[in-house]
């Protein structure tokens, strides 16, 4: 039923998935061009020398070798989709991360690698032309899968200490308003006097799926929480603070979610 059209350009890294598709979690690539992304996402044995950037220490031999990555498409900047992994396979694209306390976020994702040279190439604007295609490429998943929009994450979301992709830049209000993402609204909270406001703002980031110990103190896995929260909703400001208008957010997502779960939706939008 799909018109999409893709380029097949397979991969030989992926393996068996151990759960069912429920996730999809959107990247940007991080690297000069398409050519090199998918260079380095269908290559069986990578080693340094062949990607350099600005990540690489001047002292890492060029034959250090990488680990091997893979994502199931590739959106290039003109709209292009590439076919990398089928979806019924295992693509490792995730890495160490974790959704909804879950650990193995590759086993039930289908992943999307948008080129863009993100924050170690200057963060440019996406095209366009690309968000269409992602939008398309992520509105024909949800329906061929029965998921929600709500199902559509960040890995900036599954690994907040170690990932900022897709990167503030990237237009999620666009999608949500074409279905293939949510989008809050604002809802003013009043704090309480002697309120745990911190163990407040755990729960509902843990109740997204945000993978938080509910420490009830200010640590640094709920900053990077707040920060990859922010990095969505609130990206003209990312401090992993507790302002007005994070909470504010997280109370409007919070009343969004209600209205996914209740039996009443009927899944339209
Ligand atoms: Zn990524």
């Amino acid at each position: 039923m799909s018109t999409l059209a893709f380029i097949e350009r397979p991969s030989p890294n992926f393996d068996a998935r151990a759960r069912v598709i429920d996730l999809v979690v959107l990247h940007y690539t991080g690297m000069q061009d398409a050519e090199i992304a998918l260079a380095r996402l269908t290559d069986p044995a990578p080693v340094a020398g062949a990607y350099p950037g600005p990540w690489q220490s001047e002292s890492a031999p060029a034959d250090a070798p990488l680990g091997r990555v893979s994502t199931h498409y590739v959106v290039g900047e003109a709209g292009e989709i590439w076919r990398v992994v089928d979806e019924e396979e295992r693509a490792w694209h995730a890495g160490v991360s974790s959704w909804e306390g879950e650990g193995d976020v590759n086993s039930r994702a289908i992943g999307i690698e948008i080129v863009n040279g993100g924050h170690d190439f200057g963060l440019p604007d996406f095209p366009d032309a690309q968000i269409d295609a992602v939008i398309a490429l992520v509105r024909d998943i949800l329906a061929r899968r029965g998921l929600d929009a709500s199902r559509v994450i960040a890995h900036s979301d599954i690994a907040p200490e170690r990932k900022l992709d897709p990167g503030e830049k990237f237009p999620w209000k666009r999608l949500a308003d074409a279905g293939a993402s949510i989008w809050p609204a604002s809802v003013p909270v009043a704090t309480r006097a002697g309120e745990d406001v911190v163990g407040r703002v755990q729960a509902q980031l843990k109740r997204l799926g945000y993978s938080l110990e509910q420490s009830g103190a200010m640590d640094a896995p709920t900053r990077a929480a707040l920060m990859a929260f922010q990095r969505r909703f609130r990206p003209t400001l990312i401090d992993g603070l507790i302002d007005e208008e994070t909470q504010a957010l997280l109370a409007g997502l919070a009343l969004k979610q209600r209205t996914l779960n209740s039996p009443q939706f009927d899944g339209g939008f």
